[in-house]
């Protein structure tokens, strides 16, 4: 069963990447993400998944921080930074996010975006949190459609993206 949990999970993510590109941070009311400086020392590895039944979500943060009662889910990227937070990276925070308040208890006031050269604090507002359940609902819908259009023009992206091969609308 764990493993089915999983393999939602990864779906779900990959379902985010997938919608991520048409949709504008303004129109969607992200939050951009400020620039922050961590210690990586106080950063603990997650063991196991987080789940949340209600939804049906699982994900695993790279890593918590616990920080004064607080619990702080991070995301690693091993890319250099944008100048924002990419959408899909703030939605899969955001996702942590959730799953951290449903799994302790506690709700992360903010989620950590952790790119090679630069980390983002992204605030996990209640709006981001609106978000992110609208999303997950169109993306349930979306499960049972034969075919969901491409959501973007970005040939690198399609270049990087691990679906291209079984993709029909890939741009290379
Ligand atoms: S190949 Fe391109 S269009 Fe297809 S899923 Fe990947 S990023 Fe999207």
């Amino acid at each position: 069963m764990t493993v089915l949990y999983i393999a939602l999970g990864l779906f779900l993510l990959a379902l985010v990447l997938f919608w991520q590109s048409g949709r504008q941070r303004r129109e969607a009311g992200l939050p951009g993400g400020r620039v922050i400086y961590t210690d990586t020392r106080t950063w603990g590895p997650v063991e196991k998944p987080l789940y949340f039944a209600e939804l049906g979500l699982t994900g695993k943060p790279d890593y918590l921080v616990e920080r004064k009662d607080r619990i702080i889910p991070v995301e690693v990227k091993s890319g250099h930074a944008p100048e924002a937070p990419y959408d899909s990276h703030i939605f899969q925070l955001a996702s942590y996010c959730l799953l951290v308040d449903k799994t302790y208890g506690k709700r992360p006031p903010y989620g950590i975006i952790h790119y090679t050269n630069r980390d983002f604090a992204v605030d996990y507002t209640p709006e981001l949190e609106s978000n992110l359940l609208d999303l997950l609902i169109e993306m349930r819908r979306d499960e049972y459609r034969s075919s969901v259009p491409r959501s973007h023009e970005d040939v690198a992206r399609c270049a990087r993206c691990g679906f291209q091969t079984a993709c029909d609308q890939r741009l290379v």
